[in-house]
């Protein structure tokens, strides 16, 4: 039985036990607050710290991009890491991460980067408003975002973003991005294994409600885009010796895609995959760092996936809508924090559309705000 150790203890660590147990791989995780190795679905269940952890593993991986850069320093140095602390670390800063899309000629937003007001100014006149600022390190869900839309706002703008800095005490940089008027956003998710075998599912249709991605959509795509994201992909993966589910957002332009960030692990906009998909994202993830070969990413049926955000309960008359499944994280209930999924599925987009719309008149409008308008649109 192969043993994985998974830095992070969250959901994504919680999946990957699920999709390896038949698989015969034993997953425990770093849970980086206690500081000890845990059972994902059982996370009362302790196994030392991180030093017997990473001895116990037989392969090692991060299920978020803001680990500790000593814990991956520690974990790199015994050689059984997958992706790499450098792919981990380019996804868990957005300087790194804009240099890496200019290596490889990705397009994505016009930059500047933001240290000091000077820097402010100049991001302000070298690209038009309305622009975004966002931290360069440990953002997620929207947060850490400034958003600039008019001149006569930017005095109260910088005075925002210069106490964070202050705060950071010089450890944060911010990174100003021209604000792309999108068309939708999509994302790609994708797995490439040490041998170089990459394979990727369907472009995702995603929508954010207050900068929290809410639903998920996986259905038959356009060719053309479905050809450059893999194109992005393949450069990405390669230029980093990528080994691992990758996962790349994009804001669709037409029929252009800009790249607007990447995720150097299994992505909330995969989970579809798990009911969607030949193979789910998670099993695919592991088969790449175990060094086995990589399962389908064919898509079964169109499917979508509703974020459960800030309850911990819902009616089960859901579970009476056919392809329909919920997927609990078990944590602790909080506004705003993912706590589930629901994906289903249909035979065609019309009948995903109509269970869809079923979904949104039994899910509370709270927790899912734009779910019914999202439903309706989608018919
Ligand atoms: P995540 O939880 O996906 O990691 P994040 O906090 O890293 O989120 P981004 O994905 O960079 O943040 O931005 C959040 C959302 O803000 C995007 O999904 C998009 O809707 C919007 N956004 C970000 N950058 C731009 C941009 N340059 N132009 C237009 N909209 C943007
Ligand atoms: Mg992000
Ligand atoms: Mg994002």
């Amino acid at each position: 039985m192969k043993k994985v150790l998974v830095l992070g203890a969250g959901q994504l660590a919680r999946m990957m036990e699920l999709a390896g147990t038949p698989l015969n791989l034993d997953v425990k995780a770093f849970d980086v607050r206690s500081l000890k190795v845990v059972q994902p679905i059982s996370p009362e269940h302790e196994y030392g710290n991180l030093a017997q952890g990473i001895a116990n593993a037989d392969v090692i991986t991060a299920e978020f991009e803001h680990v500790a850069h000593d814990t991956l320093s520690e974990c790199e140095a015994s050689s059984k890491l997958y992706p790499s602390s450098n792919a981990i670390k380019i996804g868990g800063d957005r300087r790194l991460e804009k240099s890496l899309l200019e290596s490889c000629q990705a397009a994505n937003a016009k930059h500047y980067f933001v240290n000091n007001k000077a820097d402010f100014d100049q991001a302000i006149s070298a690209l038009s408003l309305p622009i975004i600022f966002k931290s360069a390190l440990e953002g997620y869900d929207g947060k850490g975002q400034w958003r600039l839309k008019t001149p006569e706002d930017a005095e109260a703008v910088w005075l925002d973003m210069a106490k964070f800095l202050a705060d950071a005490k010089d450890t944060q940089s911010i990174v100003a991005e021209q604000m792309v008027p999108f068309d939708r956003e999509v994302s790609l998710v994708g797995v490439r294994r040490k041998n170089g075998d990459i394979a990727v599912y369907p472009l995702t249709e995603n929508h954010h409600t207050q900068g929290i991605l809410s639903v998920s959509v996986a259905a038959p795509v356009n060719e053309t885009l479905q050809k450059q994201a893999g194109e992005v992909f393949k450069a990405l993966t390669e230029e980093l010796n990528y080994v691992g589910v990758l996962a790349i957002e994009f804001f669709q332009v037409g029929e252009t895609l800009l790249v607007n960030e990447i995720a150097p692990r299994v992505h909330n906009s995969g989970h579809w995959t798990q009911q969607g998909a030949d193979t789910c994202q998670f099993e695919n993830h592991l088969r790449a760092i175990c060094d086995l070969p990589l399962g389908s990413t064919s898509l079964v049926r169109p499917t979508a996936m509703i974020n459960i955000i800030g309850e911990d309960e819902v009616s089960n008359d859901v579970l009476a809508i056919p392809s329909v499944t919920i997927h609990w994280y078990n944590k602790g209930k909080r506004a705003g924090r993912k706590m589930g999924h629901i994906n289903v599925s249909g035979e065609s987009e019309l009948i995903l559309a109509q269970r869809l719309v079923q979904l949104a008149t039994l899910l509370p409008a709270s927790a899912f705000p734009d779910l019914a308008e999202f439903a309706q649109s989608y018919l």
